[in-house]
């Protein structure tokens, strides 16, 4: 085990009482390691802040699918203090422009303490991070919603925790009646001109956002919305671009630990800020978010354990941000083409054969979890493995995410399909996705792209293409004649003569549904012309049938509809009640053994087709 993690982690529990997630378990090792520290102190240049109980210690964690894990004391309300200025930095971006904030605030760590009174060499000050630029963060907030400003402040920091939060009026008091250290910031910020007028006005701003009530569990929600690009993974709401996000986040590496940042971004490589009321926010981008409380403080001002918990996971986990690597290979998790998985629409005998020939037209890849930038390139270069198909169906169902640069690729790899004529058929993606819509952006004017919800009716379209590019276009009025059945195949003139004087021919209109599942099976069907495809009721579709092919053929063998038969278009069929078709069969027993065998190899092409479609998915 690391030498930072904690000794009780791995132990053996005495008992197992209830089991936890390791997760879990780690962070309450943290905890029962950390809590006999005793060193440090607890700020009290805030007199109401030296009224907090040393012994207090919060640690939660907040994952970005919106789960928190919480050890000791995460629902004991603190005040925010410095944490509140990465989101302060954020709103300002978001409401005033990039522009505007980077005119008056640099970016520059200043390797000073956070309550340093000096200005860079613009007379501006160095970061956001430090008193002076949050100080100026909130005048500029001022400006834009003058008297509004601090409520502005105090929803925006809601919309990160997830919940309403208050402010400790004692802790605003008593900071009002003794920051004149920050007021000296605020007047020589104001010679400057980066606050243009009231400095009271805007001290009072920043001293009341300051003073906000938070809790461990409400830091880790607020740093995990960090972590998510700026979404709350436990409300779902975007609370700010992800472009304020990751300028916050820079700003954090470089200067959220004020003289400790180099050091802290050196060995713990997680961007963070800490408050004097005790806390500290790490958000781990697309990982995680942590939020601690413990109130006594290093020389820097940083909370001692709350460091400890840090450092400890970390390294326990490995987690430092510049440590890391992507595997690009696992986001396909099929790729193969028509001969190896069809769709489900049955083809005749002329159809199958053409695509029998030709089944590398048409190549599927289905893709799984983030779409990134290595994972698209990755995807980019398989496709050019193998012969250039005519057709290319992307499978996007299982893709949970794709970043920008994963869907610029993708774009650009559709743009080179095109040049060589490749169609590209996305399915499993809606038309009002985000994904969808940052697609578009860059394929605009594209000519080769679809889109179909169903792979199965990607795949269908594709082979479509096949037979009509290789000359088998099919006459779907044209009616077929019993002798034409795959299920009737092998009977002679007389034995079909027969069997066609107990058909009647049934017209349907498109749409129309011909079975309904749980209806008696006392007939069957051979259809004469036009397509049909039958779905169960929860509208998945299991085949789509073109004239030629039986249905409701299971009959047979079992008494009631098992499916829902319903016409793609106008269609006609032969149907036979099961009375006369038995009858049929004890008149002509060689026919009806004949028909039994027809009807088992269809069943066993079905069960041969369905494996391999669940192989494709299990071997890859
Ligand atoms: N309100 C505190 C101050 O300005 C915030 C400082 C901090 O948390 N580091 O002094």
């Amino acid at each position: 085990m690391n030498r930072q993690s904690p000794s009780s982690f791995g132990r053996a529990p005495a008992a197992w009482t209830s089991s936890k997630p390791p997760l879990l378990r780690f962070l309450s090792a943290c905890h029962a390691d950390f809590a006999p520290e005793d060193s440090g102190a607890v700020a009290d240049y805030i007199p109401e802040l030296g009224k907090a109980d040393p012994a207090h210690f919060g640690i939660s964690l907040a994952t970005l699918d919106g789960h928190v894990y919480e050890v000791g004391d995460t629902q004991v309300p603190f005040t925010i203090q410095s944490m509140s200025k990465p989101f302060v930095f954020a709103l300002a971006l978001d409401t005033l422009g990039a522009a505007r904030v980077e005119s008056v605030i640099g970016v520059e760590p200043s390797g000073d303490p956070f309550n340093s009174i000096r200005l860079n060499a613009e007379n501006h000050p160095f970061n956001p991070m430090v008193n002076a630029g949050a100080i100026a963060c909130s005048g500029l907030i001022q400006q834009a919603r003058g008297d509004g400003a601090f409520e502005y402040i105090r929803q925006s920091l809601g919309k990160f925790a997830g919940r309403e939060l208050d402010v400790d009026d004692a802790v605003y008091v008593s900071e009002s009646a003794t920051g004149d250290r920050n007021r000296a910031i605020g007047y020589l910020l104001r010679t400057n001109a980066v606050l243009t007028d009231r400095v009271d006005a805007v001290l009072d701003v920043y001293f009341r956002q300051c003073a906000i009530l938070v809790t461990a569990r409400d830091i880790a929600i607020m740093a995990a919305t960090l972590a998510n690009r700026g979404v709350n993974p436990v409300t779902g709401e975007q609370v700010m671009t992800p472009y304020a996000i990751a300028r916050t986040l820079s700003v954090m590496t470089s200067s959220g630990m004020y003289d400790y940042a180099g050091e802290w971004i050196y060995r713990i490589g997680i961007p963070a800020k800490s408050g004097v009321g005790g806390g500290i926010l790490a958000a781990l981008p697309a990982r995680l978010g942590l939020g601690s409380y413990s109130p006594k403080l290093d020389k820097h001002g940083n909370s001692v354990r709350g460091i400890k918990v840090c450092e400890a996971l970390s390294s326990h986990y490995d987690l430092h941000m510049l440590n890391r690597s992507d595997d690009a290979r696992n986001s396909i998790i099929a790729d193969y083409d028509i001969g190896n998985s069809p769709s489900r629409r049955v083809r005749r005998a002329q159809e199958q054969n053409i695509l029998a020939e030709h089944h590398q037209a048409v190549r599927i890849i289905e893709l799984v979890g983030t779409l990134s930038f290595s994972n698209v390139d990755y995807v980019s270069r398989q496709l050019a493995t193998k012969p250039r198909p005519q057709l290319v169906i992307f499978d996007l169902r299982r893709v949970t995410a794709m970043t920008r640069a994963g869907a610029r690729l993708l774009a650009e790899e559709f743009h080179e399909l095109a040049a060589y004529n490749v169609t590209v058929i996305l399915s499993g993606i809606k038309r009002a996705s985000a994904d969808w819509k940052m697609i578009s952006e860059w394929t605009e004017g594209l000519t080769n792209i679809r889109n179909y919800y169903l792979l199965d009716d990607a795949i269908e379209w594709a082979e479509d293409q096949v037979v009509y590019r290789h000359g088998g276009a099919i006459d779907f009025f044209e009616a077929t004649a019993l002798s034409e059945q795959s299920l009737l195949a092998g009977l002679t003139d007389e034995e079909l003569t027969d069997m066609a004087s107990l058909a009647t021919i049934r017209t349907y209109e498109a749409s129309e549904k011909i079975l309904a599942t749980g209806d008696p099976a006392d007939s069957l069907f051979f259809l004469r012309s036009g397509v049909v495809h039958v779905t169960l009721p929860d509208g998945i579709r299991l085949a789509t049938l073109t004239a030629g092919m039986p249905f409701g053929e299971m009959a047979l063998l079992e008494p009631r509809r098992s499916a829902d038969v319903i016409a793609d278009m106008a269609a006609t069929a032969y149907e036979i009640p099961l009375r006369d078709f038995e009858r049929f069969r004890k008149q002509h027993p060689r026919a009806g053994e004949r028909i039994m065998r027809n009807l088992a190899q269809l069943l066993a092409d079905r069960l041969i087709l369905a494996n391999a479609k669940v192989n494709l998915l299990t071997s890859s």
